[in-house]
């Protein structure tokens, strides 16, 4: 309100200010124009004047009888009675003054300036003051030939008199100024609206508040540029908010991501940095509790910090298509990590470290595995090929000896076969685990299929099977893994623990979420210092032994793999009174 009253206020006051100047002008101009019109209007009157007493003068011959004082005669006959007549001779000498009685005392007149004036131009007007009468006179002098007649009139033009005079235009000038000022203040109300609307909208936006109601401005010019630069301003706001969303999006992310990032302006401070990007840092440095600060000082990345040192200093180039890269390898405390700093265009750039042991390890496992499956796959495939070796070279081979190569090439091929069937196994649960499907399945029936299926062997060693477990077991899962799982432990036990063995398959303890198996027997069992390592892949406690009984030395593998695929745990331990004792669990639903 303050705002509109002082801008109103001063408005006014400038028009105002304006508006005097220019009617003192036009007031002065016109007084002016008045003041000369009225002088040439005395003038006509006084030459009048003048030219009657000439006609008098000539009339009846005074100036050549030099009787001037019968002008009296005819001054008392003259309209206006207030008129000085007075007449001088051609050198300036007074004749004859109708206001002095005396008037051949009169100084001479020759230098009074309309007499001057009226020596070159015939005529010659001034105006004065009379100290005799305290008075302004209009003079006005007129050559005839030998003399000249001057008529004086007192002479009054005030400026109050002329406003006197000139009412109607004083009125005129008011009612102006009315008319005027109305239009003013209502173009200024329009105007100022606007203005004062963009004020109020300036100090929100100045306090960076958010313009909620729509702002209204009047149907004009500065309305519409008003109108543009709130919708300016809001899209800008808006703008700003999304980018504050993206911003803490990305910083989220960059919290919640498994490689640590941190981000340097190009005079080496940390912009942001990730707890991983902390952490990784503290893995690599011996300088204990370090801050992403110290990047540049940990001796491991100088190459890194060597790289930004230099890239920093080049001239400015631009990178915008292809940043300039550096990575490196960090090998750490039986952990490996790789680094990557990216120079942006300003200068600044980004660390990045992932930790990859993981995926070292698992790359080291798998040149182990692919060795060792070559070694394993070296002994069946060089006999089947020795067995049918033999058999060609030698033509007179007995029938039943061949018979026999070829049973053995048989049984090779057999292992080969269950070999490639353990491998193809453990890589599909290790890489395709995904394309296992989960269904309900009853325990108890998968263990009868085992047996069913392994009847043949069962009996061959005269096994004795004693299943515990209830009828209602169920777990979803994958039912061609848990039907591996017993399948593996009960071929081990058939093959391992010697001739009449007893073998106890329980189910110990059952919860929410997991039911708990052991699967023992009363054979050899495995000695404490193999049973950290039977899980491994090809680890076999007697090689010999376990090669000629058929075994691929990844059953166990198999079975932890199965087991961890449940989200269970395996353990083997010594039963009590001798054999071998397998303890696992399996989640009900692996997949929840
Ligand atoms: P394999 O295919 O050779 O049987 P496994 O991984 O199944 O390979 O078993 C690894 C080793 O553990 C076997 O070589 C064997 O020595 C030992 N083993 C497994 N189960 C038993 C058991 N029930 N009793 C004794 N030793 C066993």
């Amino acid at each position: 309100m303050i705002g509109k009253t002082s801008y109103r206020r001063k408005l006014f006051i400038y028009f105002f200010i304006v508006f005097i100047v220019f009617t003192a002008a036009i007031t002065a101009f016109q007084y002016n124009r008045e003041k000369q019109y009225k002088a040439k209007e005395l003038e006509r009157v006084l030459e009048s004047y003048t030219d009657i007493i000439n006609s008098f003068i000539q009339y009846n011959n005074i100036y050549e009888r030099n009787n001037f004082s019968e002008l009296d005669s005819i001054i008392k006959i003259l309209p206006y009675q207030d008129i000085r007549i007075t007449a001088i001779d051609y050198n300036g000498e007074v004749l004859f003054d109708s206001f002095y009685a005396d008037y051949w005392e009169m100084e001479n007149h020759e230098n009074r300036p309309e007499i001057q004036s009226a020596l070159f131009d015939d005529e010659g007007a001034n105006i004065r003051f009379s100290e005799s009468t305290n008075q302004d006179f209009y003079y006005y002098a007129k050559l005839y030939d030998d003399y000249f007649v001057r008529a004086a009139m007192v002479y009054s033009m005030s400026a109050r008199e002329f406003l006197q005079t000139e009412s109607v235009f004083i009125y005129f000038i008011v009612l102006i100024f009315i008319i005027t000022t109305g239009v003013l203040l209502y173009v200024s109300d329009k105007v100022g609206k606007s203005i004062l609307k963009l004020k109020d909208f300036a100090i929100q936006a100045g306090r960076n508040e958010i313009i909620e109601k729509p702002v209204k401005f009047p149907e004009n010019e500065l309305g519409t540029i008003g109108k543009q630069i709130i919708n300016i301003y809001n899209n800008l706001k808006k703008t700003n908010s999304e980018l504050h969303n993206e911003k803490e999006k990305l910083i989220h992310h960059l919290q919640m991501v498994q490689e640590g990032i941190a981000i340097f302006s190009k005079d080496d401070e940390k912009i942001l940095a990730n707890n991983h990007f902390i952490q990784y840092l503290n893995l690599i440095s011996d300088i204990p509790a370090i801050t992403a600060d110290h990047f540049l000082k940990v001796k491991e990345f100088k190459p890194v910090n060597d790289f930004i040192k230099t890239q920093t200093k080049k001239a400015e180039t631009s990178y915008m298509k292809n940043p300039p890269v550096k990575k490196l390898s960090i090998e750490k405390n039986k952990r490996f990590f790789e680094i990557q700093c990216i120079i942006f265009q300003d200068k600044s750039y980004e660390v990045s470290i992932n930790d990859v042991t993981k995926a070292e390890k698992r790359k080291i496992l798998k040149q182990q595995m692919t060795s060792n499956i070559a070694h394993e796959l070296r002994t069946p495939v060089s006999s089947i090929k020795g067995y049918l070796e033999t058999i060609l070279n030698n033509q007179n081979l007995p029938p039943d000896k061949q018979k026999s190569f070829i049973e053995k090439a048989a049984i090779q091929t057999e292992r080969l076969s269950d070999l490639i069937h353990d491998i193809s196994m453990l890589t599909k649960i290790e890489e395709s685990a995904n394309l296992f499907e989960i269904e309900t399945v009853n325990i108890n029936s998968v263990i009868s299929d085992v047996i069913e299926n392994l009847q043949s062997s069962i009996q061959d060693v005269k096994a004795k099977i004693e299943c515990n477990i209830r009828k209602d077991t169920k777990v979803n899962g994958n039912k061609a893994l848990i039907y591996s799982i017993f399948q593996n432990l009960l071929e081990n036990s058939l093959k391992y623990a010697g001739e009449k063995p007893t073998i106890h398959i329980n189910e110990y303890l059952s919860d929410d979420n997991y039911a708990y198996f052991s699967f023992s027997d009363n054979g050899v069992g495995i000695e404490e210092e193999h049973q950290s390592r039977i899980f491994e892949r090809f680890y076999r406690v007697d090689k010999g032994r376990a090669r000629n009984n058929g075994g691929t030395g990844l059953g166990l593998a198999i079975v932890k793999n199965a087991v961890q695929f449940h989200k269970g745990n395996v353990s083997v331990k010594t039963r009590k009174g001798g054999g071998a004792e397998f303890l696992f669990s399996l989640n009900k639903d692996p997949a929840a």
